[in-house]
């Protein structure tokens, strides 16, 4: 039985006639930069996510950036990311200047601590060589970030709370969707994100009006609102090709109707295979997890390492997500760390995450259980 570790093809087979249709449409129109499907699919982000302000850019990281220029977040900023996380998350903080205090992560979900968190805060004050000035909580796999508590710390020490929903479109809490939380959000639509595009893309999403003019300037080289050819600030040349927004048109719709539905049954019937005989991910009461990832632990690195090679050899795909913390990055290498994150540590040595699409059916889904478990059980035989 053959399994893609993200079936891209066969969603590509499902929606081709619209999205060759809408793709033939930007060449006969030929607004490639623009056009008037950039502004069709911003209005839909926007709305979909129940924000007032969708600004899409060339990339996920070109977002961060972005995001963190309209708060003017540099030199001397400390800024808090969790350890384990995306590199992007941390290499657009070092970029402006700012230094990375890296927060540990909870290993149940994954996702930013808030109990750490506040203690890097406080240790950073204590310190007092940086300024705290914004927080980056990333949902990671999938799964909103724990906003309720970092929300209330983010308030408490008057920091700017950014989220990096680039794994979260689609997630939500209760009834408030993933890039509605903190101050301002960002998302990617690298191809194998929960929304992908066919190239790079991304997008940022706020309430304010005054920080959404500012990031309509920052992405087309700093210009002034009413004259293109007046550059007031140093920006990028950050924008959604046409093409690409014609293509997330159509694949929005696909993801909302039935995409994110079907990878939460995906996602259900992992768990009721494998519950008792792994460490499955979990989903707090009221969350809802759009499923960038499915990710196990396992009880040690070398079983981790083993079973990956063994499902690799029977044709299942697996990956690793992360093998390193933010704080072990050869970029990273000169901050210094002394043991604060300890949960990161654990993860990088013993998760391993599964195939997981909208379009893996439920013979594959227990093909691969069937596999997973006849592996750990043999193991734990010798
Ligand atoms: C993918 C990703 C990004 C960057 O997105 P790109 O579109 O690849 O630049 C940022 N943060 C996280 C958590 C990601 O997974």
């Amino acid at each position: 039985m053959s399994v893609q570790f993200r079936d891209l093809q066969k969603q590509y087979q499902m929606l081709k006639p619209q999205i060759d249709a809408a793709v033939m449409q930007v060449m006969t129109d030929c607004n490639f930069i623009s056009g008037a499907q950039v502004k069709d699919l911003e209005r839909k982000l926007a709305d979909y996510v129940g924000v007032k302000h969708c600004i899409t850019c060339a990339n996920g990281t070109d977002a961060l950036k972005l995001a963190e220029m309209a708060y003017g977040i540099g030199k001397g900023h400390a800024v808090f990311v969790p350890d384990f996380t995306f590199f992007s998350t941390a290499e657009t903080v070092a970029d402006l200047g700012a230094v990375n205090v890296f927060v540990d992560v909870d290993p149940d979900t994954y996702n930013m601590s808030p109990v750490a968190l506040e203690a890097a805060i406080k240790r950073t004050q204590e310190e007092g060589k940086l300024i705290p000035r914004a927080i980056v909580a990333v949902d990671l796999f999938g799964l909103p970030a724990d906003y309720p508590a970092i929300s209330a710390v983010a308030k408490e020490y008057g920091l700017i709370l950014i989220e990096d929903g680039a794994q979260g479109f689609g997630g939500r809490i209760g009834e408030k969707k993933a890039c509605a939380f903190g101050d301002i959000a960002t998302t990617s639509f690298f191809p194998a994100k929960p929304l992908g595009c066919y190239g790079d893309g991304g997008a940022i999403f706020t309430n304010d009006d005054a920080i959404a003019a500012q990031l309509r300037s920052l992405c087309v080289h700093g210009k002034s609102g009413n004259d293109k050819y007046n550059n007031v600030q140093i920006g990028m040349n950050s924008r959604l090709d046409t093409i690409q927004a014609a293509i997330l048109n159509v694949k929005l719709d696909a993801f909302v109707k039935y995409e994110l539905d079907a990878v939460n049954h995906v996602a259900a019937m992992y768990n009721s295979y494998l519950a008792d005989k792994v460490k499955t991910p979990v989903v707090p009461e009221h969350y809802y997890s759009s499923w960038a990832q499915y990710t196990i632990q396992l009880p040690s690195r070398e079983m981790r390492n083993a079973l990956q090679a063994e499902l690799k050899e029977i044709g299942i795909p697996t990956m690793v997500y992360y093998p390193r913390c933010m704080h072990e990055q050869g970029a990273f290498e000169h901050f210094s760390y002394n043991g604060e994150c300890p949960a990161a540590e654990q993860l990088r040595n013993t998760v391993l995450s599964l195939p997981m699409h909208p379009y893996l059916e439920d013979d594959q889904i227990k093909f691969i259980c069937d596999n997973v478990i006849a592996l750990l059980l043999h193991r734990e035989g010798v």
